[in-house]
């Protein structure tokens, strides 16, 4: 079975909160023509989609054709809003969570959803991860690296990991705002490099300052395989070992980022190949950025081509690796044209409030 974890998805319906609130940062869908729209920040465009990012039928095409069963739908964090008012940023998470939630309703063999939090303010946050898991019944909450500049070790996030640990709500923290932005402005380097180096340094806030100490048990997964952080990680352990001054933890960087899970978003067998030696075959989820443009198409290439993985690794890494870290379970069965197909269903909602 193959699950595609990071997928990005929008509402074709999205309301117009640029003229509704009157702050030009809101993102706007301009639908281009039938099969296609412009995201439009600030009165640019921010990117050209496709209606694969807002139509099931059009996914579901896609996934049977490049043989994918399970998409994880995700927002797109542009759209993520920490530096809104916090009804305003509460009111678009809502309608994403909202259309996420009908979409796995209407086609729950084929997707499953994560939802967005507006993290700048913890206590809504809260509220709404807990009508995400527990009356949405999504799988789990995407969240940016990091929250309007405050890297993810702020104090004021304390208490919604300390709730994502108590629900057991996977996180998929994904990147958005990146650092140096003012030197990443040519060669399309936010993508290849900002990117990267933003989720190396939320990775590395959380394993530094203790909140993984503090909660062991949190579900972390990153997106684009962790960015650049697999492979600094030594460099961590290094300061922490000559700067004894500055630990905040028992153990070094390393002991605690062996708990992270990792999409496998970084295009090359070698890199999949050090982010098992390193973390474990267990750590590892596939994942294609669908369906936009630096996407692995098909989903799962990557793998694929890795030929060193045993049968059992590759079926880790496609799916049940994934149906671990989301707390779901997956009932196959046939159809009546002899096809396999499944039906997920999420654990997390019997953990209670
Ligand atoms: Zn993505």
């Amino acid at each position: 079975m193959r699950i595609d974890f990071h997928t990005h998805i929008i509402p074709p319906e999205l309301p117009n909160f640029v003229d509704k609130y009157g702050q030009e940062k809101w993102p706007l869908l301009e639908q281009t023509c039938t099969c296609g729209a412009n995201i439009m920040v600030a009165g640019k465009v921010f990117r050209e989609v496709t209606d694969q990012v807002w139509c099931p039928h059009k996914r579901i095409q896609d996934m049977d054709r490049e043989g994918v069963d399970i998409q994880v739908l995700s927002p797109i964090p542009v759209t993520f809003s920490y530096w809104a008012p916090i009804e305003q940023a509460l009111e678009m998470a809502q309608i994403q969570n909202n259309f996420i939630a009908e979409t796995v309703n209407e086609f729950p063999d084929r997707f499953v959803g994560l939802g967005t939090v507006p993290m700048q303010d913890s206590e809504v946050a809260i509220q709404e991860m807990d009508r995400c898991m527990h009356d949405l019944k999504l799988a789990g909450i995407e969240i940016g690296t990091n929250i309007n500049g405050k890297n993810l070790d702020a104090p004021e996030l304390t208490e919604f990991f300390r709730k994502a640990e108590e629900w057991q709500v996977p996180l998929f923290i994904h990147p958005w705002e990146t650092l140096a932005k003012e030197r990443t402005p040519r060669h399309n380097f936010m993508y290849t490099i900002g990117m990267p180096s933003e989720t190396a340094l939320a990775a590395a806030s959380l394993v530094w300052s203790g909140v993984m100490e503090k909660f062991p048990n949190l579900k972390i997964c990153f997106a684009h395989g962790g960015g650049s952080f697999p492979y600094i990680l030594p460099r961590l352990d290094k300061g922490w070992e000559v700067w004894p001054h500055l630990r905040l933890t028992t153990e070094p960087p390393s002991f605690y980022a062996k708990k992270f899970y990792f999409d496998s978003l970084n295009y090359d067998p070698l890199n999949i190949k050090y982010l098992i030696d390193r973390f474990g075959e267990d750590k590892v989820l596939m994942g294609s950025d669908y369906p936009f443009l630096l996407r692995e198409v098909p989903p799962g290439k990557v793998i694929d081509e890795t030929i060193e993985l045993s049968e059992r690794q590759r079926k880790l890494l496609l799916g049940e690796n994934a149906l671990r870290f989301l707390n779901i379970q997956v009932q196959e069965r046939r159809d009546e044209h002899g096809r396999t197909t499944h039906t997920a269903r999420g654990e997390a909602s019997k953990l209670g409030n």
